[in-house]
């Protein structure tokens, strides 16, 4: 059954479009994300769905009625800001009671829920501290057990792990996903981090300039993009669009892109093809000549190294400016110098179009 349900939401401010048209659903149980870049309206959604800001068009309905012209502090959501927005002068302890003490719950069961979040947090050792006296992960998962103590129907966090270091952000990806589950939440993840959005989320919104380009299972969100513009979401690299297409004599489909004019070799006319995606650990250094496979061969100039434990990453800049990554394993010693022309090839089985 359809839990929560947002139809045709568009907000104008002023003469800025922050939301146009935006549709998607979230079933009961369910983490679904927001994925998109800055700007792209993630966080007025959030504060439309809370009730903090009104809609120009279009229809919030929880369990099929809408909830539009219920007041903020009635929905019963939850919210984790991307600050955070812990109380500075308030101890763990009360930062996690605040909203039960703000609903007037009774003072035992305040106790024992407050108790049992300091628990499945593991923040006993901390519960009188005040927030800027514990870790950046602490106050993350304050942050968690706040929102989380009222028991909200529907949780929604704004970009929660941004601010944290990259290892500490990726350890709690997985700990954020498994409490969520566990406590039986609905949620909504906003990021504007792709793998974080594809770790935590069951599902995923992709979005760009207000508008919902796809909503897609995180596990099929790159075995089926709707355009090209859901790579560049997910921050693929060695993404190729199809400026033009021809066929020529023999029937055969000829794709034009930054690589060069490259056959498709089983085209069928059903759908458009798109783009081709190229994997960084397909493509080799060095032409082979005679060129004997028939190998695409292009020339890059090298902008710069992404220095890797087990690879690394080798950033080339082709003749129309674009970019193309590279990955060879960090065994290999000689590399060129930047700024170096490099012969790049590219077998035509490895490319991948979509
Ligand atoms: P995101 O969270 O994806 O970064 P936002 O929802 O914050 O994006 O903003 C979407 C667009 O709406 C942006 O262009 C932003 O500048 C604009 N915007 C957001 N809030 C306001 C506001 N209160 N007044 C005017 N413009 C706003
Ligand atoms: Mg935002």
């Amino acid at each position: 059954m359809v839990f929560i349900e947002i139809s045709n939401l568009s907000k104008q401010f002023e003469d800025i479009t922050a939301l146009d048209s935006v549709t998607f659903s979230v079933a009961k149980g369910e983490i679904l994300g927001i994925l998109g870049p800055s700007g792209c309206g993630k966080t007025t959604i959030l504060r439309i769905i809370l009730g903090l800001l009104s809609p120009t068009n279009g229809d919030i309905r929880f369990e099929g009625k809408s909830i539009l012209k219920i007041p903020a502090e009635l929905r019963n959501f939850g919210y984790i800001p991307q600050n955070l927005a812990l109380f500075p002068h308030l101890t763990v302890y009360q930062n996690i009671a605040f909203g039960l003490n703000a609903k007037k719950w009774e003072k035992a069961l305040i106790i024992e829920k407050v108790e049992s979040l300091l628990e499945l947090f593991e923040l006993e050792q901390q519960e009188n501290k005040l927030p800027h006296e514990i870790s950046g992960g602490q106050q993350q998962r304050v942050a968690l057990a706040r929102a989380l103590a009222p028991e909200p129907t529907l949780l929604l966090m704004d970009e929660p792990l941004s601010s944290l270091d990259t290892t500490l952000s990726f350890h709690l990806r997985w700990e954020v996903r498994k409490i969520i589950k566990t406590t039986t939440t609905t949620a909504i993840f906003v990021t504007h981090n792709p793998e974080e959005a594809i770790s935590i989320c069951d599902r995923l919104v992709l979005m760009e300039a207000g508008q919902t380009i796809q909503t897609i299972s995180s596990k099929e969100v790159f075995k089926s993009p709707a355009s090209i513009k859901v790579f560049q979401i997910l921050g693929k690299s060695n993404i190729f669009p199809v400026i033009n297409d021809k066929t020529d004599d023999t029937g055969a489909k000829l794709l034009q892109t930054s690589l060069g004019t490259l056959p498709h070799p089983n085209f069928t006319p059903d759908r458009p093809i798109l783009g081709c995606w190229i994997p960084e650990a397909d493509i080799s250094l060095k032409n082979e000549e005679p060129n004997l496979n028939n190998n695409l061969q292009i020339t890059g100039e090298l902008l710069g190294i992404v220095w890797g434990r087990i690879n690394h990453r080798l950033i080339f800049q082709l003749p129309d400016n674009t970019q193309i990554a590279v990955q060879l394993p960090s065994t290999q010693t000689s590399l060129p110098d930047i700024g170096e022309e490099v012969p790049l090839n590219i077998s035509h089985e490895k490319i991948r179009w979509f």
